[in-house]
């Protein structure tokens, strides 16, 4: 007899402590389909997880933006608009939630979203969540000063320029990224320390008091709601050492105990579940719990 993949997932509110097992990501499957910095079909992408032995994965495509300035300068040269880029969001729910019914016997999938935090993004997401229900949220900050400070070395720059130092981005990133969590409550926090992908000084930068102490309280705030961390293998993907958040911080996660999933933020085929197992070592290794909580869409304040 053929044991069901799912027997421990619970499809109903009654087995609210079960836990998810196995290889999984909540944090990624962005497809060329429906993200212009993405490649790949979203159905390929989902073909991939299911071959490599994954029987559970969030995808959590980026929403789209509500003003021309934040489209992406590759969404402006395909000639996108607002409206076009609304358009395919929704086409994005239409396909993740056929693929969902389409593949249940294979693999489960949450289709999730992966929410900004540009100035005033609230009422977006809010009604970007009524409209398209999804299973639950990533939340993420990009923008520092209505700058996507993660784009380039160079958007990097004038985002550090126009927050007068390094030191004062960081600062403003753990602010408006406390100011999310408590009005967008995610269920999974996206990469925490992402503030630091072109910062070749991070390891000391985050030790700083000043900015350590925005850490503790974004932390703090993080297992009073009761939400989940990103382990973001991303960077293990562009070669870097480590994964999002930085080792002194997974540290100050674990004693908190909070719960950290992987997130292999693929953005094509060839890297879904990219790293995963390195990052369940990690965990195991640190002493966190494997076993993976179950998304939910909580409620927005
Ligand atoms: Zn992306
Ligand atoms: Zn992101």
């Amino acid at each position: 007899m053929i044991s069901k993949p799912f027997s421990l997932t619970p499809f109903n509110g009654t087995t609210r402590s079960m836990k998810l097992l196995g290889p999984i990501s909540l944090h990624g499957g962005h497809s060329g389909e429906f993200c212009c910095h993405a490649k790949d079909r979203l159905a390929d992408i989902i073909q991939q997880y299911i071959q490599i032995g994954f029987r559970q994965v969030g995808i959590t495509e980026h929403i789209p933006p509500m003003h021309p300035k934040f489209l992406y300068p590759e969404e402006i040269e395909q000639g996108l608009t607002v409206d076009h880029m609304y358009q395919r969001f929704a086409r994005y729910f239409t396909t993740i939630r056929q693929l969902k019914t389409d593949l249940t016997d294979r693999i489960q999938i949450f289709a999730g979203m992966e929410t900004e935090a540009f100035p005033g993004y609230l009422p977006h997401v809010r009604h970007l969540v009524a409209e398209f229900s999804p299973d639950y949220l990533v939340g993420s900050v990009h923008h520092v000063a209505d700058i996507c400070f993660d784009y380039s070395s160079q958007t990097y720059g004038a985002a550090v320029k126009a927050c007068g130092s390094i030191q004062a981005l960081y600062m403003d990133y753990f602010d408006r990224q406390f100011e999310m969590i408590q009005a967008v409550r995610p269920f999974v926090v996206g990469h925490f320390d992402l503030v630091r992908i072109h910062d070749p000084d991070y390891t000391a930068r985050v030790l700083h008091p000043e900015i350590d102490r925005k850490i503790n309280r974004n932390l703090d705030l993080i297992k009073e709601l009761g939400l989940v961390m990103d382990l973001n293998l991303r960077p293990l993907t562009r070669g870097e050492p480590e994964p999002y958040p930085a080792r002194s911080i997974l540290e100050k996660i674990r004693s908190r105990r909070i719960p950290m999933v992987p997130g292999d933020d693929s953005h094509g085929v060839a890297q879904a579940g990219k790293h995963v197992d390195t990052g369940i070592r990690l965990l195991e290794k640190m002493g966190f719990d494997t076993g993976w909580p179950v998304p939910k869409l909580l409620e927005m304040k």
